[in-house]
C-alpha cells in the first residue's frame, strides 16, 4: 500500500478546523500529523479528536506551527489574515504544500503568499466547494455573453460569527464577472451603499451582504435587465463540502511543484 500523505491543520479548534480535523480521519490516503491553535486558545494542550466520533487521535493541540509544518506534507490553514501570513513561511522553508482557505486578505497579505509560492505548492482559494467553483465558471460566461444592458449584482449571506464583508467567495464572483466582461473589478465594483448614492453606474459590479443565524454560505449573482433577470445561486447546505474540498486540494497540492494555484487547478476546471 502507498504512504498515506501527512496533512496537519492550524487554528484546528475553529469551526472550520474542526471539520477538517474530521474530514482528514475520514480519508483513507491521509493520516493525520497534528494541529495548532494561537497561543492563548483554551484549546491548548487539549486531545484531538473526531468531531463527530469523538474517537482520539492520540495528538494534543500544540502553538508550534512551524514544527507542524516541518512534519507534514501539506497543511490546512483556515485561521486569520496574520496567521496565515506567518504560517506562510514555514511552508516556503519547510517544502510543506500550504492550503489557504482564509478570506479577509489584504493585497500586501496575498503577495506574502505569492512569495511563499515561489518555492512550494500554495492552494489559496476563497471557496474549497465544487458547485461554487463552477459557479465561478458560470458567472464568467454569463457576464461574458450579457452585455452592460445587464446589471451585475452579487448578494451573500453567511452566519452572524463572520468578520470579514463581503466574503471571499462574492468578491471571487465579481472578479469573474469583471474577467468575463474584460474589466477590472476595482474600477467598477461598488461596495456598501448608503444614503443618497445617486443612480446606479452602467457597467458596475454591485454587492450586498446579509448576516445571520447559521448559514454556511450562499451566494446569488444577479444579471438585471430590463424586464429579466438571471439568477445563479449557490447555498452551502454544511461546512464539511470546503473541508472535503480543502483535503482533496492537500492530497493534489501534496505532489504538486511550487506555484500559486486555486481549486479550478484542483478540480481541472476550463478557465475560459
Ligand atoms: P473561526 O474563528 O471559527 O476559526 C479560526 C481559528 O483559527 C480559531 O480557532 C483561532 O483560534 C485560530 N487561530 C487564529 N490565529 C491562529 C494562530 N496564529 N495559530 C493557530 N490558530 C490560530 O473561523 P472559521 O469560521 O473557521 O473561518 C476561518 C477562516 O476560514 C475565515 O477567514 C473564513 O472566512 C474562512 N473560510 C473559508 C472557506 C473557504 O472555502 N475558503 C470556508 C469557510 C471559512
Amino acid at each position: 500500500m502507498s504512504q498515506k500523505i501527512k496533512i496537519g491543520v492550524v487554528g484546528c479548534a475553529g469551526r472550520m478546523g474542526q471539520i477538517l480535523i474530521g474530514s482528514i480521519l475520514d480519508q483513507d490516503k491521509a493520516q493525520l500529523s497534528g494541529g495548532t491553535e494561537r497561543q492563548d486558545s483554551p484549546h491548548m494542550g487539549q486531545a484531538i479528536r473526531h468531531p463527530v466520533t469523538g474517537i482520539e487521535t492520540g495528538l494534543m493541540v500544540t502553538d508550534d506551527a512551524e514544527a507542524l509544518f516541518k512534519n507534514s506534507d501539506a497543511v490546512l490553514d483556515f485561521t486569520c489574515p496574520t496567521a496565515t501570513v506567518r504560517h506562510s513561511s514555514f511552508a516556503a522553508t519547510h517544502g510543506t504544500a500550504h492550503i489557504i482557505g482564509t478570506t479577509g486578505m489584504t493585497a500586501d497579505e496575498e503577495a506574502a503568499l505569492e512569495k511563499a509560492a515561489k518555492s512550494v505548492a500554495v492552494v489559496y482559494a476563497s471557496n474549497f466547494s465544487l458547485g461554487v467553483n463552477l459557479l465561478f465558471y458560470l458567472t464568467r460566461q454569463a457576464a461574458r455573453l450579457l452585455d452592460e444592458d445587464f446589471d451585475i449584482e452579487i448578494l451573500e449571506m453567511h452566519h452572524r460569527h463572520k468578520v470579514d464583508a463581503p466574503s471571499g467567495t462574492a468578491l471571487g464572483l465579481g472578479k469573474e464577472a469583471a474577467k468575463g466582461r474584460q474589466v477590472d473589478l476595482d474600477h467598477v465594483s461598488d461596495r456598501g451603499r448608503d444614503g443618497v448614492t445617486g443612480e446606479r453606474q452602467r457597467g458596475h459590479i454591485g454587492f450586498a451582504v446579509l448576516r445571520g443565524g447559521n448559514v454556511a454560505g450562499e451566494h446569488t449573482v444577479s444579471f438585471n435587465g430590463d424586464d429579466e433577470r438571471i439568477e445563479l445561486t449557490h447555498k452551502a447546505g454544511d461546512r464539511a463540502i470546503f473541508a472535503r474540498g480543502a483535503v482533496k486540494a492537500a492530497l493534489w497540492a501534496a505532489v504538486q511543484g511550487a506555484g500559486l494555484y486555486d481549486m479550478c487547478d484542483v478540480l481541472g476546471l476550463p478557465r475560459v
